[in-house]
């Protein structure tokens, strides 16, 4: 019989309408000879919805929605839960053999829907529980990657209590480590939501209490005037690094317009580097992957420094954007892995991992 794939979208973060376009992307992409998908759309509320079973992508995207949906969180928790006893399911109400998070950041890329599916015991695409929370969580990343010797930009974190007590002893390390401009982050969060450049104290004041909006823990940076380059890893306990890649921001800084809104930035597949620099990019990629134990996917994103090509990591991405014209699938795709083949690579990798553990 078919593959029965929970794709799961939506979700409770800032990243919830690109999760929708990446569903919608990659149902399309689906080989139904070989897959049934199980919508599950999680909305902004965190409420979910379970759709009935498909042979065939949703007609447009909106639909993704499940409107007319009569199941709500306690029927997915059942569908879901069901894999516990497998003799349970029956033919409409069947068990599910992989789930697919497609949803990035908060309950998604963190950890925390990874915990549900270990403990409703049903195998899942992408990276597990400690690799997604140590991704997601800016500062815990930076002291993992410091551990695996990748070099990094200075930067302060602190939660908002300590910035409600301690202002002004932040604002002056700010200042006297890492200078201006400088780069404000909510620690958890993506596609640059609340992060912003500062160039003095006032808008280093502004940009903390947005970050605060975002995230009770912030994350400060030193700036670095870079060319960024990102890596494609793919894997478990080999993992993959695909050829690097480009981003040519159309804005200032690759912020949230730049990303999805503008349709402006462009990529450079493979980036356009020498080959010994992106040889040991590609090295520190899948060391970091590595040092996060990660598991499926990442994508890596380092800062090449323009003065004298010196590398920093910026980040890794447990579940990076993923429509077809995304930079992870894109770099897989110029390695020599179309993005069908990049799907069923993910479902064996995460039927490989639960086997692995059983
Ligand atoms: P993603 O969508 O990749 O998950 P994110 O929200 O996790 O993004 P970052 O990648 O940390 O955010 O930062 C977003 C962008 O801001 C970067 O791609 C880069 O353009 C810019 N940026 C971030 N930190 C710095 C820095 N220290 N110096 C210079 N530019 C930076
Ligand atoms: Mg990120
Ligand atoms: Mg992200
Ligand atoms: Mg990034």
């Amino acid at each position: 019989r078919k593959m029965r794939v929970g794709l799961v979208y939506g979700g409770k973060s800032g990243e919830h309408e690109v999760s929708l376009s990446t569903a919608f992307a990659v149902m399309n992409a689906f080989d139904f000879d070989k897959y049934e998908i199980i919508p599950f759309f999680i909305t902004q509320a965190g409420e979910w919805r379970v759709g009935s079973l498909m042979n065939a992508p949703f007609a447009d995207k909106e639909q993704l929605k499940l409107l007319d949906s009569k199941g709500g969180t306690v029927q997915a928790m059942d569908m879901l839960f069901r894999s516990l006893d497998r003799s349970a399911s029956t033919a409409s109400e069947p068990a599910i053999d992989v789930m697919f998070p497609l949803i990035h950041g908060t309950n998604g890329e963190d950890g925390t829907i990874q915990g549900l599916f270990e403990m409703a015991n049903v195998p899942y695409v992408g990276a597990g529980v400690l690799a997604s929370a140590v991704g997601m969580d800016k500062a815990f990343m930076k002291l993992v990657f410091a551990d695996a010797g990748l070099p990094q930009v200075q930067y302060v974190h602190f939660i908002g209590a300590e910035w409600n007590r301690d202002q002004e002893q932040i604002l002056r390390q700010t200042e006297e480590e890492l200078g201006y401009p400088c780069f404000i982050k909510p620690a958890n969060l993506g596609s640059s939501v609340g992060i912003s450049k500062a160039r003095n104290r006032a808008e280093l004041i502004a940009a903390i209490e947005l970050a605060l909006q975002y995230d009770r823990k912030v994350i400060i940076e030193e700036f670095v005037d870079a060319r960024e380059v990102e890596v494609s890893v793919l894997g478990n306990d080999e993992p993959q690094a695909s050829v690097t890649g480009e981003i040519i921001s159309s804005n200032e800084f690759y912020d949230y317009k730049a990303k999805y809104i503008d349709g402006k930035s462009g990529m450079q597949i493979p980036a356009e580097i020498d080959t010994e620099l992106a040889a040991s990019i590609r090295e520190m990629a899948v060391r970091a992957y590595r040092a996060i134990d990660g598991s499926g996917l990442s994508r890596v994103d380092f800062f090449v420094r323009r003065s004298d090509n010196q590398v920093f990591i910026n980040e890794v991405n447990t579940m990076p954007g993923f429509t077809p014209y995304s930079m992870y699938p894109l770099m897989w795709k110029e390695t020599g892995k179309p993005y069908q083949e990049l799907l069923d690579d993910l479902i064996e990798l995460a039927l490989n991992r639960f086997a692995a553990k059983q």
